[in-house]
């Protein structure tokens, strides 16, 4: 029996060298100069790689082909890289297989071949549902394409997948909030929300040094994925990633190494997403007393507990310096994921009474 609870993913990632594309936040074609397709045998390798070195055997395993364009790459490759990792869907050692790709790469055709190579899950990087927007960023296909292709892709049976960017040129919070209702109404199983970097050698970078394109504030990031995070939870669609992986590369832009110059960068972008959650829930919870509350302790999952608390203690701190509340938090193994109990300890009453007595 698979442990469906514990999932492993072997990311494999599929460069698009000689995409025709021109997306404006992509640096593709300049590094494509130093970058080799993936062959059959390193698919066949890095499957083995990660399969020995994942502890529970009996997890849920997943090869998933990243890259953005994989249906766009040229047939015969396509075909070596599935095969590559169908043979070990066959030997029962890898449970299924994912892809993403661009809304104007997927026909009945291209979905034939994938469902012949058992490939479960299909995300579309969308970006936006505003044709505009679309446009600016040279992405070279259309809302209408997203359409299509999701409708498709659910009707032939695969798992629909989403990718949406929030700061794109002339987007603004609104016409995100609307790419969420729009993709909301396409019924995808999950969806991944990346914030814009501005990274080197791409459109971008030249727009942002020309002081044409202003990237979000890291608040600003935080605030508009908060709210795509609630209507996404709303219709119960997973959010399966928020912000780009941590690489050696996607790091601090101080860092030599690294390719971003600007933008809302983040080591723990998601975190901050989930801990300014946690902190509304909390701020909410307070408001609804009917007196000035002063300490409070709040009992959450010992998962949830930095939440809480937020990164380098952001919630506590800000809890204390806006509402003048201080917390104790405490581990409880009996509380759901995601849920918390809070209980006042003390009210602003109790506490000027306690000062008067040691007066
Ligand atoms: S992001 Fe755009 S330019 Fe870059 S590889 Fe994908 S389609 Fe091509």
């Amino acid at each position: 029996m698979k442990n469906k609870e514990k999932q492993y993913v072997i990311p494999i990632f599929v460069p698009h060298l000689g995409c025709p594309n021109d997306c404006i936040f992509c640096n593709q074609k300049s590094i494509s100069g130093q970058t080799k397709q993936v062959t059959k045998k390193d698919v066949e390798k890095i499957i083995i790689e990660y399969l020995d070195n994942f502890k529970d055997k009996d997890a849920y395993k997943e090869v998933a082909f990243f890259g953005g364009s994989f249906t766009a790459i040229d047939e015969k490759t396509q075909e070596e890289l599935l095969e590559a990792a169908y043979q070990f869907i066959e030997e029962k050692k890898i449970d299924s297989i994912r892809i993403s790709t661009r809304p104007d790469c997927i026909n009945k055709e291209i979905l034939k071949r994938l469902k012949k190579y058992k490939v479960k899950t299909i995300e579309l990087g969308v970006q936006s549902s505003n044709d505009y927007i679309l446009k600016r960023a040279g992405r070279g296909h259309t809302f209408s394409d997203v359409k299509k292709a999701s409708k498709l892709i659910r009707w032939s049976g695969f798992t629909l997948g989403h990718q949406m960017m929030v700061g794109l040129p002339d987007s603004t919070k609104i016409d995100e909030l609307n790419t969420a209702k729009d993709l909301i109404k396409l019924k995808p199983k999950m969806v991944r929300i990346y914030p814009v970097l501005v990274i080197k050698n791409t459109k971008l970078q030249k727009e942002y040094e020309e002081g044409i394109y202003e990237p979000n504030t890291l608040e600003q990031a935080i605030e508009c994925c908060k709210e795509l995070v609630y209507m996404f939870n709303e219709k119960k669609i997973d959010i399966i990633r928020i912000g780009l992986q941590n690489t050696d590369v996607i790091t601090d832009s101080t860092k030599e190494e690294s390719e971003v110059v600007a933008g809302p960068y983040h080591p723990a972008f998601g975190q901050l997403v989930e801990d300014s959650i946690w902190y509304d829930s909390i701020v909410n919870k307070i408001k609804k007393f009917n007196v000035k509350v002063k300490e409070v302790e709040i009992r959450v999952n010992p998962m949830n507990v930095n939440h809480v608390i937020g990164h380098k203690k952001e919630n506590a701190q800000k809890l204390k310096d806006l509402y003048e509340v201080d917390i104790k938090v405490k581990a409880d193994e009996n509380i759901k994921l995601g849920k918390m109990e809070l209980e006042v300890l003390k009210t602003f009453t109790d506490f000027k009474e306690e000062i008067a007595e040691t007066k």
